[in-house]
């Protein structure tokens, strides 16, 4: 096939790392091959000669409109792809002069050619399993959800649970959210727990608040709401108050539910353009299951798992740190949860929600904890993710962050700000200085418009501040923080570029992003996050092949239509992952 040894024509892109070098072709064109910066751990040796002799990909794309998203070639017709990355970027004469025996060519016909999508905030085992074994209550109205719960609880031995998950209560046509009398009504006799997608709060029946041994006289929990009106339970819950319900719940899954909880999300991920998927906050079952996903071949994305508060002490304990792992599997920060949430508006601010004067939302942990936590963190190598939503919330985060790094300086610790949901000049500087990520919700401004009035429009230009953070030059992540939001990116660019809702509403106009801004976001800032913008995040010679392709360019379609450009192929290290 080829003289060269494999080795050492990867090592090309390794070795030549800023280097540039070009490959004549026999019609006398060029195309570019350069090197990559490399993985940090580096890739291999190589001369960063003799590119052009005998290079036979095992991909190559022709014919495409290629948004490389890198700024020395932002476009360009084809690539090459060999042994999962990228080999050469140029025109479609200049790659097709690299087909060789064996290579297989994929001719886009005029389509469009991405990056592949990262989503730096989701939750997808948890998403998966739930979608493999609670009843899906992300449905239009009472009757449906009743209906849904019902026909789970005939099939359900009586006393056992039912459970629920991805309620909205903004989109439901009664008009008015589910309450406990409504579970009464369709499922008596089992205790129901009806999550909200965004998960900071649920809605529960009678037979549940028995069984949790919780009555209208119990007082909330610290920073948590049992809700109550005219002296009755209502039903919803919020923070801490779900702690107990929870606790008492079927462990909800065995390790192969778990491992088929990934593959389901992997193939719903690949299908809408997702390469790089951050998991937010998993214990160490997660990581047994993308692990086990990944060696049956299941595994779709490349994961970076932020370990939870139960999963970080063990691997504190080990002298494992962020940053362990492969370009599969990886070990990002340990993630800790300071407030509330923006969709479920419970986020603590410094001014309250619209129409309810004394309500500024819910704070999770003390400055204290937050400044513990993150010191422990800091100073033993870790990246860390603090879920801040609110203006208040995300002042003491930074502040813990700046006390750190002055008591203890390190160098490049990109520790994140999970949410960032509502910022401020004074805010944005402070992120902008330490060097802070932050990760808003990227899909929020279209897809929950309903609950932005109780923000009201001069909020909503502060939040979600895509706008600000890019004139800040912060380099700002994209999230979709599913199940609490759409995962598709094609979802996300246009809520970013648009600000409008489902009902045409505009929420922030200061806010709104080009095109182009809202892909780098959802490409490589989403690879910075990770530490691993020289690895991915555009289609540059040296760089992984991940990469997506699209029925159309989404600088072309009207923005309102963005989410419905097709994703007609993902692909992930060369290997198709999903096809249309
Ligand atoms: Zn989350």
């Amino acid at each position: 096939m080829t003289d060269m040894t494999r080795g050492a024509f990867i090592g090309l892109g390794a070795a030549a790392a800023a280097a540039t070098a070009t490959i004549a072709t026999a019609r006398g064109a060029s195309a570019t091959v350069r090197g990559s910066a490399s993985s940090r751990e580096g890739s291999g040796t190589g001369t960063g000669q003799g590119a052009a002799s005998g290079m036979v990909p095992d991909l190559v794309v022709t014919n495409s409109r290629v948004l490389t998203g890198d700024a020395q070639q932002p476009l360009a017709e084809a690539f090459a792809v060999d042994r999962g990355r990228f080999i050469a970027v140029g025109s479609t004469d200049e790659v097709s002069n690299l087909i060789g025996l064996g290579t297989k060519v994929i001719d886009a016909s005029g389509m469009c050619v991405t990056p592949g999508f990262v989503d730096a905030h989701s939750h997808p085992l948890w998403g998966g399993l739930a979608a493999l074994i609670s009843v899906d209550t992300n449905l239009g109205s009472i009757q449906r959800i009743q209906d849904a719960l019902s026909a789970r609880a005939r099939e359900t031995e009586p006393g056992k649970w039912v459970v629920g998950f991805m309620y909205d209560d903004t989109k439901l046509s009664e008009g008015r959210p589910l309450d406990r009398r409504d579970l009464d009504e369709a499922v008596p006799d089992h205790p129901v727990f009806v999550g909200h997608r965004g998960g900071h709060t649920a809605v529960v029946n009678s037979a549940a608040f028995d069984a949790a041994g919780i009555t209208v006289d119990t007082p909330d929990p610290r920073g948590g709401t049992i809700y109550r009106d005219s002296g009755e339970l209502t039903g919803r819950l919020a923070g801490p108050a779900l702690d107990p319900f929870q606790a008492l719940l079927p462990d909800p899954s065995s390790r192969e539910q778990r491992q088929a909880a990934v593959k389901l999300i992997s193939e719903l991920m690949s299908a809408t353009g997702l390469t790089s998927v951050h998991a937010a906050g998993v214990g160490s079952d997660a990581f047994i299951a993308f692990q086990d996903a990944r060696a049956a071949g299941e595994l779709g994305f490349r994961a970076n798992l932020f370990a939870n508060a139960n999963a970080y002490p063990s691997f504190r304990a080990s002298g494992i740190r962020s940053g362990l792992g492969d370009e599969w599997l990886r070990l990002g920060p340990v993630k800790y949860a300071a407030d509330g949430s923006a969709s479920e508006r419970t986020m603590r601010m410094s001014t309250p929600y619209m129409g309810r004067a004394d309500d500024y939302g819910i704070l999770y942990m003390s400055q204290e904890e937050i400044h513990e936590a993150v010191e422990d963190a800091h100073r033993a190598g870790w990246q860390v993710a603090v879920h801040a939503n609110g203006d208040v919330t995300i002042d003491m985060v930074l502040q813990a962050y700046e006390r750190v790094q002055q008591l203890w300086p390190r160098d490049d610790t990109r520790h994140r700000i999970e949410h960032c949901s509502l910022v401020n000049p004074d805010l944005l500087q402070r992120i902008k200085s330490g060097g802070v990520i932050p990760a808003p919700f990227y899909t929020y401004a279209h897809f929950h418009g309903h609950k932005w009035v109780e923000y009201g429009q001069q909020k909503m230009e502060w939040m979600f501040a895509h706008n600000s953070f890019l004139e800040y030059d912060i380099p700002v992540a994209p999230a979709s923080d599913w199940t609490p939001g759409p995962f598709e990116p094609l979802m996300a660019i246009q809520s970013m570029v648009t600000r409008k809702d489902y009902d045409g509403r505009v929420w922030g106009p200061s806010q709104r992003i080009s095109v182009d801004q809202a892909l780098k976001i959802c490409t490589m800032h989403g690879a910075y996050a990770s530490f691993e913008e020289n690895l991915k995040g555009s289609i540059s010679a040296g760089k992984l092949a991940d990469f997506a392709m699209l029925g159309a360019d989404p600088h072309d379609v009207d923005p309102d239509s963005i989410k419905e450009i097709p994703v007609v192929r993902t692909v992930v290290g060369g290997i198709t992952r999903w096809e249309a």
